[in-house]
C-alpha cells in the first residue's frame, strides 16, 4: 500500500545547537534569546519546566543552569534542507511543510525505518516519524509518540488511535472550531468521525468535511511537491536578507517578482490566468493566495492592483518573513488569445476596449524588453519594485539605470 509519511524534527532549533556544537548536548538548551522568549527548548529544559513563549529573564531566574542562544535561522534552514534531501532519497514525492516537518509518499513501512535512520546518523538529531492512509492521519501518527518515535496507524486500527485524541489536537482544527465542535458533544476525534456524512454536510463547513474524510482514511490532501515543478507555470521566487515583518518591503518583493515572472511569459509568448503568491516565514510556513485573473495577462500592473487588494488578508500583522514568491498559472500562448480575440463570432470574447488597451500595453512591455536587452536588467523597473531593489543592496550601479518609475504604477 501506498503510505503517507509525515516527519517531524524533535525540538528541531534547539536540536540543531546541540548538533553543531556537541558541548550543549543533555544540557537544557533554549533558543530565542534575541526575542525575549522561549521558541524552541531540549528535552533537557522542557523536563525543567520551561515551555514555548516563556520570557528569557524569568528563564534565567528561575533555571540558571539552562543554556539560552540566539535562534540561527540561516543554520536551521541548512539542516531543512539536508532533511528534504535525505527523504527525497527514499521518496520521489516530499512535501516540505515547513523548517522541521515534511510529508513523503512511501510505498512500504521499512523505507520509512530507513529514513529515519539516515536522518538521525547524518543529522546528529531525533525525528518523530508518523505513517498512515491520509495526512492527517500521519499527522496524528508522528506525534503519538514524540521524541524519538516512530507510528504506523494501519487503516484497520484507526479507532484506537482516534478514541484518546482530543478533536482540539487534530492538524486543522483551530481552537475556534474545536469549541464549536465540543458543544455540539464531540470531544474526541473518534466522535467526530463517528457522525454521519449527512450531519458532517448539515451542520459543518467544506474543511471539516475533509478532515472528516482524512480521518476515516480517505485521502482528499495530496502530497504537494514544491511549486517548482509544476507544469505550466513560471514562478520567481527571492529570498531576502534580513527578514522583514514590514508590509511595504513585501509587496515590493512581491512587485520585483510579478516583473520578472511577467518578462519570462512574454519572452516566452504566453499568457496566464491565474496568478498564485505568498509569503513565506522564518519558519518555511507558507501564507498564500490564489486568484483567477479577469481576463490573460502578461504585464505586471493589474496583477499587482491585485496583490495589493489582497496583501492585508494574506500578510499577518508581527511575522517575521524572509522569502516572496509568485506563480503566473494556467498558460496559454499569446497566439491562442489572439485568434479568441479577433476571430469572428469566438466563443467568449473580451470587452474591445480592454482588448485593445492590453494590446498597448504589451506593446510598452516589449518595447521595455527590448531596452533591458540592450542596457541591462532592471535598467527599467516599476515604482512599486525599487525598494526591494535598494534592500537587496543592489545600488552598484544604480546611476546607470533609466530607473523610470513606469505610468500606472500601483505605489
Ligand atoms: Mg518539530
Amino acid at each position: 500500500m501506498t503510505w503517507i509519511l509525515h516527519i517531524d524534527g524533535d525540538s528541531f532549533f534547539a536540536s540543531v545547537e546541540m548538533s553543531l556544537n556537541p558541548a550543549l548536548k543533555g544540557r537544557a538548551v533554549v533558543t530565542g534569546h534575541e526575542r525575549g522568549i522561549a521558541t524552541a527548548m531540549s528535552k533537557e529544559a522542557k523536563a525543567l519546566g520551561i515551555h514555548r513563549g516563556m520570557p528569557v529573564y524569568q528563564i534565567k531566574k528561575l533555571y540558571p543552569q539552562a543554556i539560552i542562544v540566539r535562534s540561527d535561522y540561516h543554520n536551521y534552514s541548512i539542516f531543512a534542507h539536508r532533511m528534504y534531501n535525505i527523504v527525497r532519497r527514499y521518496a520521489g514525492k516530499v512535501e516540505e511543510y515547513s523548517i522541521d516537518e515534511c510529508f513523503a509518499r512511501v510505498e512500504d513501512i521499512e523505507t520509512a525505518w530507513k529514513v529515519k535512520s539516515d536522518l538521525q546518523k547524518e543529522l546528529g538529531m531525533t525525528f518523530s516519524l508518523g505513517l498512515g492512509p491520509t495526512k492527517v492521519i500521519a499527522k496524528v501518527a508522528s506525534k503519538w509518540n514524540k521524541p524519538d518515535g516512530f507510528t504506523v496507524i494501519e487503516p484497520d486500527k484507526l479507532e484506537g488511535f482516534l478514541r484518546d485524541m482530543q478533536i482540539g489536537q487534530i492538524w486543522g482544527i483551530g481552537p475556534q472550531t474545536a469549541h464549536h465542535l465540543q458543544r455540539l458533544n464531540i470531544k474526541t476525534a473518534l466522535d467526530f468521525i463517528q457522525r454521519s456524512e449527512d450531519w458532517i454536510r448539515g451542520n459543518l463547513g467544506k474543511r471539516e468535511l475533509e478532515l472528516w474524510h482524512e480521518l476515516r482514511g480517505t485521502p482528499v490532501y495530496h502530497v504537494h511537491t514544491s511549486h517548482d515543478d509544476l507544469p505550466g507555470s513560471i514562478q520567481h521566487t527571492r529570498t531576502f536578507n534580513p527578514p522583514t515583518t514590514d508590509k511595504k518591503i513585501l509587496f515590493s518583493e512581491l512587485s520585483k517578482n510579478v516583473e520578472g515572472a511577467c518578462a519570462k511569459a512574454r519572452a516566452d509568448k504566453l499568457l496566464a490566468r491565474k496568478v498564485y503568491y505568498f509569503l513565506k516565514t522564518q519558519e518555511f510556513r507558507y501564507h498564500r493566495f490564489e486568484m483567477a485573473l479577469p481576463e490573460p495577462l502578461q504585464t505586471p500592473n493589474e496583477i499587482l492592483n491585485l496583490i495589493k487588494e489582497t496583501l492585508g488578508e494574506v500578510h499577518k500583522a508581527g511575522v517575521v518573513y524572509r522569502a516572496t514568491g509568485v506563480a503566473l498559472n494556467d498558460l496559454i500562448p499569446e497566439a491562442y488569445e489572439q485568434k479568441s480575440l479577433f476571430q469572428e463570432g469566438s466563443a467568449c470574447p473580451p470587452g474591445p476596449a480592454g482588448g485593445v488597451k492590453n494590446e498597448k500595453k504589451r506593446e510598452i512591455f516589449k518595447t521595455i524588453d527590448r531596452l533591458e536587452r540592450k542596457y541591462g536588467a532592471h535598467s527599467i523597473i516599476l515604482g512599486s519594485s525599487m525598494r526591494a531593489l535598494t534592500k537587496k543592496g543592489e545600488r552598484v550601479g544604480f546611476h546607470k539605470r533609466f530607473n523610470l518609475p513606469f505610468m500606472g504604477e500601483v505605489v
